[in-house]
């Protein structure tokens, strides 16, 4: 039987992993960033591993030639084996992005940056599954940075980066700290849900809240708004109940001077655990001079997104919604 390229990069990754897991006496997402530093640079540079274990992972690493595959290929290979190490422990809040979900950012991001050069932030970019999901689709030129503040998943990301050869530029730090990078025009996020425990810091933002715990998901998008340069776009994965909690109104308040809402599409509830945890993409534009708000918002209610047939019309009909609406 022959194995698909994506099971053969798999099998690599898992199978050196483990080797350097043992070896390293660390976890197996770790030893995944390792196998992956050693494959990119196409040498072995843990002195810990015995003479042994260097010649077995010298020949599995000389079976691969990373540019037979495509970017797509080993993203989703590295995707497989994060999702093999995500499985002993993480925190929901540090789930990778789904492809489905990455695949539509990328679709809108294709359809609302018309520009062929722009700069692309993510400042929760987790593992890198969601940019490079995006990076893989669209045919701009991108130059991007992505934030993360846990240093294994930044690690995974940006072996991920050099695998497919993205050229990004990483930040391990908390996002909601001052951030050191040029304006963007374009910002994409699956927003980390939940309550920010920096009260000094959330006090920067004018989304903190009056007491106790600010919403970091609130001050993440402030935070992305302000790097944005004005009528730049920012897509974001954010929770259904977003304008219902009791903090909504100082949201309502920060679009009305800040951004406007270009579109909200929910995304199928069959997709999550349960109905409170579904989520949806906000779709905002930062206000600035000559920046129009749409006839009528882009509003959609997605179907299964398993489901080819209707998935076609959904995109059909977002098209003529930006035909139709985008200035
Ligand atoms: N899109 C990512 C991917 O494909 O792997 C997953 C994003 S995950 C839902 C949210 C991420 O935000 C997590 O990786 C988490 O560690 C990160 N995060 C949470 N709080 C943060 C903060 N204050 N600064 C930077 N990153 C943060």
């Amino acid at each position: 039987m022959k194995i698909s390229p994506v099971e053969q990069l798999f099998t690599i990754f898992n199978e050196t992993a483990l080797i350097l897991q043992e070896e390293l006496s660390c976890t197996y997402l770790e030893a995944l960033a390792e196998t992956g530093e050693n494959i990119f640079h196409g040498s072995i540079l843990q002195d810990e591993v015995s003479e042994l274990n260097v010649k077995r992972l010298k020949k599995q690493y000389e079976e691969i030639h990373l540019d037979k595959f495509s970017k797509e290929e080993i993203r989703k290979a590295y995707q497989l084996v994060i999702l093999k190490g995500m499985k002993e422990n993480v925190q929901p809040n540090h789930q990778m992005t789904p492809d489905t979900v990455g695949l539509l950012i990328g679709y809108l991001v294709q359809k609302f940056m018309t520009k062929t050069a722009f700069r692309l932030l993510d400042p929760a970019v987790g593992t890198g599954n969601l940019l490079t999901t995006v990076l893989n689709q669209i045919p701009n030129q991108v130059e991007s940075v992505g934030v993360e503040v846990d240093d294994v998943l930044i690690k995974l990301a940006y072996v991920n980066a050099n695998l497919q050869e993205h050229p990004i530029q990483f930040f391990n730090q908390d996002s909601l700290e001052p951030l050191f990078i040029d304006p963007v025009d374009a910002v994409i996020a699956d927003l980390p849900i939940g309550f920010y425990p920096n009260d000094v810091r959330a006090a920067d933002y004018q989304l903190k809240a009056d007491e106790g715990h600010s919403y970091s998901h609130h001050l993440f998008i402030e935070q992305s708004v302000r790097h944005t340069n004005d009528g730049g776009y920012l897509f974001f994965i954010i929770p259904n109940g977003l304008f219902e909690s009791e903090q909504a109104s100082k949201l309502r308040e920060f679009f009305k001077e800040k951004a406007i809402i270009q579109g909200l599409l929910q995304l199928p509830v069959n997709m999550f655990k349960n109905k409170n945890a579904a989520k949806s993409i906000l779709v905002l534009q930062k206000k600035g001079e000559g920046v129009q708000p749409p006839k009528q918002a882009l509003l959609v209610d997605l179907p299964n997104l398993s489901s080819a047939v209707e998935m076609d019309k959904i995109l059909r009909n977002i098209e003529k919604w930006v035909k139709q609406n985008k200035r």
